[in-house]
């Protein structure tokens, strides 16, 4: 049984909390009495200053483009792992964010400028002058494009309020993953796509760009792109980046539901304690994730479901509710003492800090103590499956690796739900068209009736996207 220990003294954390909050004095003071009178939207004032309030992804092939464009916009490199720097690719989703403001004097596109989430509220524009007006405070959800990686962007897809897809225009469109991951977000409901047509360095010289421009345009038709802008960039010239903030500043303001009980998504958790720390000194741990709904204050009692989970010697698994406190929140260095939908919040908790050290928290669900969704170990699902998979070019090859194939019985297939990827062994087929299918999962997971799941198969050595399916029940 893990020990939890709650602190007591919250008078001494809102305390803390405001004592923060005036370390910076160059972005809005957040009150209690704001968000408790309900009347809030992800452009108040004091929520914009400090913490992105919507969540823009990154779709397309691997290589064209994804995190110079993030890198051009925000000024911030999103592959932080040392992996990935090597590989040169974005294992786990990157998040950065980004202000933009928008100049009063100057022309368009010019007058769109980006800042990081530090900037203060009130900043000049560097060629006039003028007091610029923050419109937006975004957050980059830089998703991989490697197709073993689909189960992650999937993960992003979850929370993006719009997505920008990027096309390079050096080679035919669509590449295998343009399709998949345009199928993906239509999947997910992401309504908002802007194209950008990137690398339009390389074909400054003839008539590609614009041939290419048909060729996404018949792409696209009767997709939820079929009206999307179509931008040419370079992203790593920094050629037309204005347009790009232009266009995401028109976007619609998305509508969040910050009445309902929180739901936190962790994607990360860390133990930010020295090796060897005194035991007054504990920091506790980190939480890292997105709120898909609801409000997170500074000072509230949480559960983290499931809790924690572990196999005695029978193989019997045992799960120990998590309750702790938040102690402090943060959007990149902002500190905040509320944190609404929008970004990837930091969650500081007086948690025994082993339990969130080496992202072992992720995949759980932080709200409310007994407001959260149930634990399964076993689901009834409704699937769509693909007959063929996307992306793969019936002239490239192998022949089958292009079709899906019927499922069978005890065959192991990868589910995402939420943030999490589980094991998910088929037990039981039902429907003509395999259309009903119970799954028993490898770990116990936390998941909401009617809740949509990606459905991922092993074909040659990877994962494949084969489907998507819907929770029916537990
Ligand atoms: P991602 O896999 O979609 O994230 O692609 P990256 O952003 O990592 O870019 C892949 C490669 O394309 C890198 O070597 C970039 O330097 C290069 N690249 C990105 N944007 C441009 C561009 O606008 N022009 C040119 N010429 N190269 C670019
Ligand atoms: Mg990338």
């Amino acid at each position: 049984m893990v020990e939890q220990f709650i602190l007591n003294d919250l008078k001494d954390i809102i305390d803390r909390g405001k004592e923060i909050l005036e370390k910076q004095p160059n972005l809005s003071l957040q009150k209690f009495s704001t968000i408790d009178s309900g009347e809030v939207n992800p452009l108040t004032k004091e929520i914009m200053s400090r913490q992105a309030t919507m969540n823009i992804g990154t779709i397309g092939h691997v290589a064209h483009g994804k995190t110079t464009l993030v890198r051009a916009i925000s000024g911030i490199q999103t592959i932080r792992y040392r992996i990935e720097k090597e590989r040169n690719i974005t294992y786990n989703l990157g998040y950065a964010n980004a202000k933009l403001y928008k100049c009063p004097k100057c022309a368009p596109p010019e007058c769109y400028k980006a800042y990081g989430s530090e900037k203060e509220d009130l900043t000049k524009c560097e060629v006039c002058g003028s007091l610029m007006t923050l419109l937006r405070h975004v957050s980059f959800v830089d998703c991989p494009g490697h197709d073993i990686l689909m189960a992650t962007m999937l993960n992003g897809a979850a929370v993006m309020d719009a997505a920008l897809l990027l096309v390079a225009a050096n080679v035919p469109c669509p590449q295998p993953q343009t399709s998949e991951h345009l199928a993906a977000v239509e999947n997910m409901d992401v309504k908002n796509i802007i194209i950008v047509q990137n690398k339009i360095d390389i074909v400054i010289k003839d008539n590609t760009a614009k041939d290419q421009y048909k060729q996404i345009k018949k792409f696209v038709q009767g997709t939820y792109a079929s009206t999307s802008p179509i931008i040419p960039i370079s992203a790593q010239l920094k050629y037309n980046i204005d347009v790009v903030i232009q266009y995401i500043c028109q976007l619609p303001v998305p509508k969040r539901d910050i009445t309902s009980p929180p739901r936190f998504i962790v994607v990360r958790s860390f133990d930010v304690n020295h090796p060897g720390e005194e035991s007054q000194n504990l920091k506790g741990g980190i939480a890292g994730g997105t709120l898909v709904r609801g409000v997170l204050k500074v000072g509230e009692v949480v559960e983290i479901r499931p809790g924690s989970i572990v196999k005695d010697a029978n193989g019997d698994i045992k799960i120990t509710k998590i309750f702790t406190r938040i102690v402090s929140l943060q959007a990149e260095k902002n500190n905040l003492i509320y944190a609404i939908p929008g970004g990837l919040i930091g969650v500081g908790l007086k948690i025994d800090p082993h339990l969130t050290r080496g992202n072992r928290l992720v995949g759980r669900i932080l709200g409310h103590p007994g407001k959260l969704p149930d634990i399964f170990s076993k689901v009834d699902v409704r699937c769509h499956l693909l007959r063929r998979l996307l992306g793969v070019r019936p002239k490239e090859g192998n022949r089958n690796l292009e079709h899906v194939g019927e499922l069978r019985r005890q065959e192991v297939l990868l589910l995402n739900v939420g943030s999490t990827s589980v094991g998910g062994k088929v037990i039981k087929i039902n429907g003509d068209n395999q259309e009903e299918i119970t799954f028993e999962l490898m770990n116990p997971v936390c998941a909401e009736i009617g809740e949509k799941i990606a459905i991922s198969k092993k074909i040659e050595k990877s994962w494949r996207l084969i489907g998507w399916g819907e929770v029916l029940r537990g």
